[in-house]
């Protein structure tokens, strides 16, 4: 089915939204979701959704990154699949954990350990009580526009007077221990040092900044970044979220060549399974080991979770995307600045091709470079977040924050059906 004809089936989604309201508040299972649109999603192949009126979509969301192979990945799928058959938690050890770990860390390059976990946010959280407990200190730097997960003690909302909870029903008192300063500048960093010598336990950042746009790190902002934390006795963390096997298979600090004390990865790290790592210097690590400092988790390492980690690395390592990643985000990113531009649009588009982001420049504003959360604001992204709902009627499925991730999976056809459905849906915005 081509998008025309997707674009018109609209048979009201079987009643499903209703009955998602009456159950699920906002009808969703999680927050980020309540700004999307209510569509429901039968199934997702490789680089494609289709919903349940039996539209198809371009995925540039792929489930907020976990999908990075595709989604319903064969290899990684039937490895689950196998592995389950015979259990799938045990409260105790078992050979795929090993074999899991001792994969993630070949592709990562730099860490001595690594401990498997179920989200994002609490591999943070242990990440967190890790660089505390070693250094004995408090204080944790971090940067203007970061996500590091949903609880209390690292949600925040980012406005022009500063950082507040993000959240009602959120202590303000569990965000008192963090310093926030812009991502890429390497003055207002020293300062921080500087006004708090000896104090700060920790900097933690996304080394390419996905939840603020798609910000890479400028020359020597990350090096400098290493340096201070060094001569500081400051543990340096990684939360590689959403860089870990994205933009090369050891993640950002392959590919911007600086090693951090500590990482986090999830999302891409399992093929669409949901698993996250705290991987880092043995010393470190091996807190967890003592018992001195605690991280427990009834489903870290389930059996599903080591197979989905096993086989992805297997995946990655025998078929490496990276190339292809490169080459399909690279003409995206070209063709969609070339229809901004033929169709008189302030389209702006920023990032690195596995990782991007696509706004508008408010009117009559000149190009901006984006180089922090700042910079971020002078878009217009209240526009871009109602043009991502004209995208998806055009069968090309983004976040409305912007950002667009590319997958393995994503080919020639893609790239032909996206710019295609781009351009008509620019034309029926106009
Ligand atoms: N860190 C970053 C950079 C993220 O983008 C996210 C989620 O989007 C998290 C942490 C939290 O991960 P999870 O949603 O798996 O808890």
């Amino acid at each position: 089915m081509t998008a025309d004809q997707a674009v018109r089936r609209d048979t009201g989604d079987a009643g499903l939204a209703a009955r998602a309201a009456a159950v699920l508040p906002g009808g969703v299972n999680s927050n980020v979701r309540l700004a999307a649109s209510r569509t429901f999603f039968e199934r997702g192949s490789g680089p494609r959704l289709w919903d349940v009126d039996g539209n198809e979509y371009v995925d540039y969301l792929l489930g907020q990154g976990p999908a990075f192979l595709g989604h319903a990945h064969p290899q990684v799928n039937a490895a689950v699949t196998a592995a389950v058959s015979r259990g799938m938690v045990f409260g105790a050890q078992h050979a795929l954990e090993v074999e899991a770990v001792e994969k993630l860390l070949a592709a990562i390059g730099w860490a001595d350990m690594a401990r498997l976990g179920v989200s994002g946010t609490e591999a943070v959280q242990a990440a967190l009580r890790l660089a505390r407990a070693a250094t004995g200190r408090r204080r944790v730097i971090g940067f203007a526009g970061q996500y590091h997960g949903w609880l209390d003690t690292v949600l925040m909302a980012h406005g022009p007077d500063g950082p507040r909870p993000g959240s009602a029903g959120q202590p303000p008192e569990y965000l008192a221990d963090w310093l926030i300063t812009p991502f890429n500048d390497s003055v207002a960093l020293e300062r921080q040092f500087s006004a708090h010598p000896g104090e700060i336990a920790a900097v933690i950042l996304e080394p390419m900044m996905c939840n603020s746009g798609a910000i890479a790190p400028q020359p020597g902002f990350l090096e400098r970044l290493r340096e201070l934390c060094t001569a500081n006795g400051t543990v340096l963390i990684f939360d590689e979220v959403v860089t870990g096997f994205r933009l090369a298979f050891g993640g950002a600090a392959q590919r911007f060549g600086v090693t951090p004390d500590l990482a986090i990865y999830g999302k891409a790290l399992a093929g669409g399974w949901p698993v996250a790592a705290i991987a880092g210097r043995r010393e470190l690590l091996e807190q967890f080991g003592t018992g001195r400092v605690n991280h427990s988790g009834t489903f870290n390492a389930s059996v599903m979770a080591a197979a989905a980690v096993s086989s992805t690395m297997d995946v990655l390592r025998q078929a490496p995307p990276y190339a292809s990643v490169e080459e399909h985000g690279g003409a995206l990113i070209d063709g969609l600045r070339e229809l901004g531009h033929r169709h008189g649009v302030p389209l702006n588009v920023h990032g690195l091709p596995a990782a991007f982001h696509v706004s508008f420049r408010r009117d009559g504003a000149a190009e901006t470079t984006v180089v922090d959360h700042a910079t971020l604001q002078s878009l217009d992204l209240d526009r871009y977040a109602r043009f991502s709902r004209t995208l998806a009627r055009h069968g090309i499925w983004v976040a409305g924050r912007g950002i667009w991730y590319c997958s393995a999976a994503h080919g020639q056809a893609e790239l032909a059906d996206t710019l295609e459905r781009f351009d008509r849906a620019i034309a029926a915005d106009a």
